[in-house]
């Protein structure tokens, strides 16, 4: 491996494919366009370029990051494959799907955090694949936020959060799913029921469709194999955060809510922000929570999502966003 690349040279630069996978060959961070948000990449074979990813996001080292390949092809190695894995790939990838599957000998313990497991996804955005193709191994990536803050869906975003501690950014344009995939462990093997960890975009119902079985979930703090507690980002209560307070309102009720927060700066998003569907609330979601933010309200009032199992998804996020933040 070549010289590391200096922080000073290439702050918060917009590169290409070329560019970014040989960034990503010298040990260095690009951050990559996916379908659901931006994520902060460095090559998952590289433990000193992961280990950057962690100071970058100034996110605890015992959080697991999801690896991301070209296609199922490249599964193994990263990870012991069982049938379901293989079906689910087929039906939903390149997509927003992450499998927890048993880990392999290329999964480092710096990508996993030292757990049995590791996350794999097979992201479909092109410019992405491109990098992935060309680098030919796997792209460790968690979202390109600072930790516990809001995820990024354009390339401005990234910049924003993280501009010069990142080596490049890939431009794809805004997310087209916008919140982060639905991830299904399937470490327990055959005995055990497939459990969610992560509500997306991929609905519980769709995979145990694919399945033929019952899919469980745990969308709380989970215990390990090992026994001890797996603490996932996207289970914290707490997290994808504006620095304004966030509440969460029945429709008919926020603005009752509004008027009494007398003399308090006061943002209400609505359907001029988020628009009617499901799918508009979860594209626009982060970018409206940024924006609001931005104008530097001291409460940001969001009503809460109609029914749907796409809105679930959305609403756990706000949820976890709405959370009060005395979490660690
Ligand atoms: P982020 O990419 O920041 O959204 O966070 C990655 C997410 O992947 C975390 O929230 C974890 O829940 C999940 N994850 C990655 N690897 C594992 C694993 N081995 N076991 C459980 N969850 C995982
Ligand atoms: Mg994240």
């Amino acid at each position: 491996m070549g010289a590391r690349v200096g922080r000073e040279a290439t702050s918060g630069r917009v590169v290409g494919v070329e560019e970014a996978v040989s960034i990503l060959r010298r040990g260095g961070l690009v951050a990559l366009p996916t379908e659901t948000v931006y994520g902060l990449g460095a090559s998952a074979l590289d433990p000193e370029a992961v280990a950057r990813i962690f100071a970058v996001k100034r996110r605890p080292r015992h959080h697991p990051l999801i690896v991301h390949v070209a296609d199922a092809d490249h599964l193994p190695g990263w990870a012991e494959v069982p049938e379901a894995a293989w079906r689910l790939a087929e039906r939903f990838w390149p997509g927003p799907l992450t499998l927890v599957l048993r880990r392999g000998p290329l999964a480092l313990d710096a990508v996993t955090g030292g757990l049995a497991t590791v996350g794999l996804r097979v992201p479909a955005h092109p410019l992405t694949q491109a990098v992935l193709v060309g680098l030919g191994g796997g792209i460790a990536a968690p979202s390109a936020n600072r930790f516990g803050h809001i995820s990024p869906t354009t390339a401005a975003h990234v910049l924003a959060d993280l501009g010069d501690e990142v080596d490049g950014v890939l431009d794809g344009g805004p997310c087209a799913v916008g919140i982060e995939s639905t991830i299904v462990d399937l470490s327990g093997g055959e005995g055990e029921a497939p459990r969610v960890l992560r509500l997306g975009a991929i609905t519980p119902e769709a995979i145990a469709e694919v399945l033929g079985r019952e899919v469980g979930s745990s969308l709380g703090a989970q215990a390990t194999a090992e026994g001890e507690r797996a603490l996932a980002p996207g289970q914290l209560a707490s997290h994808y955060a504006p620095r304004a307070r966030l509440e969460l309102w029945p429709r008919e009720a926020i603005g009752a809510r509004a008027s009494a927060l007398v003399g308090a700066r006061v943002i209400v998003l609505g359907d001029a922000e988020l628009g009617v569907s499901a799918e508009s609330w979860a594209r626009g979601l982060y970018a409206a929570l940024r924006e609001a933010d931005a104008r530097g309200p001291e409460v940001i009032l969001v009503p809460v999502p109609p029914p749907g199992a796409l809105m679930q998804a959305v609403r756990d996020r706000l949820e976890r966003a709405a959370a009060p933040r005395n979490y660690m």
